[in-house]
């Protein structure tokens, strides 16, 4: 699109669909109790022109900043020990929501209906299951409340947790966060990503386990993981026991192709085989292995780990596909489409063929982000009456 038009579109977007006002609140609530203005705030202007260390006092200082930069892309930083400014770059990190990228290109090596920027419904499956996972885990495993999901505008989803117990934890603190939920390790060289020791299963993963079952057979359907001579080879590689890799080689190769066929009958030559060679550690928990290794979120473990790194704001516009980046509710994730979130042209153009069904979905949206710095607002007020309103640095 045309850098003029594209101008045009976002100044009107962000004069009278961003939702401004509960985004300042929003922002300000996973400052608190410091101000506002301590947090810092990036833009992505045209031709990739990044500025960072912005900082705000109130709503209305965003509103003429937006007015004035007409932001391609807004990310949000940490919050400070005073205001951001290039020239403080010293400045102390005190809080910051723990935030949480998964991205569709990490799953790569495992779909195989898209590739890279590419999705569809089919691998969205996968940002399901990782969706409910860490909002399950999150919620129950850390208590932790706030937890807000984001789509990226492409091919992902964020998470930000904005309770005060996750915003000061230390980057040691997040790094145990992060190493807890990752269960997919291990780069390209590496067949084997997944690696359950213990001999009982732990009951987050069997939670996992039990999320991923819900959809893995339809996921077999539409991946047809292994309906290749190369998608055979990589669950092969993944058994850890060669005389089981054979049977199951010599097996598998006279079926046809299906991948619900082929892991059935996977799972059959597996069990007959443990009843035989029992006491074999290595091979305990060789199928929840093989699931989690397709199935469980992969997490970008630095964005995670990291107390300043920059992230895309809710309601941003993606730059690429000019997408908004909308909340949805994680009990909702299943009905979630990214084909139907609003585009910015037919946000703002009242004559858009889409325009109607862009507003709605947007205002859909707003409502959701409502309810939940609602809810946050709530909680940070209940904790101030409590005399707990202190972040612990
Ligand atoms: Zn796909």
């Amino acid at each position: 699109m045309d850098v003029p038009i594209l101008n045009n579109l976002l100044s009107i977007y962000y004069r009278s669909k961003f939702p401004l006002s509960l985004w300042c609140r929003w922002v300000a609530a996973g400052c608190s109790p410091l101000p506002l203005a301590n947090r810092e705030l990036s833009f992505t202007l045209a031709e990739d022109v990044y500025i960072r260390y912005l900082s705000i006092r109130r709503a209305h200082d965003l509103k003429l900043l937006l007015q004035k930069k007409c932001p391609y892309k807004i990310d949000i930083g940490a919050v400070y020990d005073s205001e951001p400014s290039i020239s403080k770059q010293g400045s102390t990190v005190l809080a910051r929501e723990l935030v949480f990228d998964i991205d569709l290109t990490d799953y790569d090596d495992v779909r195989t209906c898209c590739q890279g920027a590419d999705i569809c419904q089919k691998c969205w499956k996968f940002m399901v299951i990782a969706c409910q996972v860490l909002d399950r885990a999150l919620t129950d495993d850390f208590g932790f409340t706030g937890v807000l999901w984001v789509y990226s505008g492409r091919r992902g989803i964020h998470c930000w947790v904005s309770c005060a117990e996750a915003r000061s934890l230390s980057s040691a603190g997040r790094g145990a966060v992060a190493d807890y939920l990752a269960v997919v390790s291990g780069g390209e060289s590496q067949a084997k990503k997944v690696h359950l020791n213990s001999d009982n299963i732990h009951t987050s993963i069997k939670f996992a386990i039990e999320i991923i079952d819900k959809t893995f057979e339809e996921i077999l359907v539409d991946q047809q993981f292994f309906s290749t001579p190369e998608g055979l080879g990589k669950l092969l590689k993944l058994i850890p026991d060669e005389t089981l890799a054979a049977q199951v080689k010599k097996s598998i190769e006279e079926l046809n192709t299906d991948s619900v066929l082929r892991w059935k009958a996977f799972e059959q030559i597996y069990k007959t085989f443990c009843r035989e060679h029992t006491g074999n550690r290595r091979m305990k928990h060789l199928v929840e292995e093989i699931k989690l290794q397709l199935c469980y979120p992969r997490l970008d473990i630095n964005v995670t780990k990291g107390l300043n790194h920059l992230l895309k704001a809710p309601f941003s516009v993606h730059p690429k596909t000019e997408k908004i980046c909308v909340v949805f509710p994680a009990e909702r994730v299943t009905s979630f489409q990214p084909d139907s979130v609003p585009l910015l042209n037919d946000l703002v153009d009242d004559e858009a063929p889409n325009h109607s069904q862009a507003v709605s979905s947007m205002q859909e949206s707003v409502a959701i982000f409502q309810q939940h710095v609602f809810n946050l607002e709530k909680h940070t007020k209940r904790k101030r009456e409590n005399g707990n309103d202190t972040l612990d640095f």
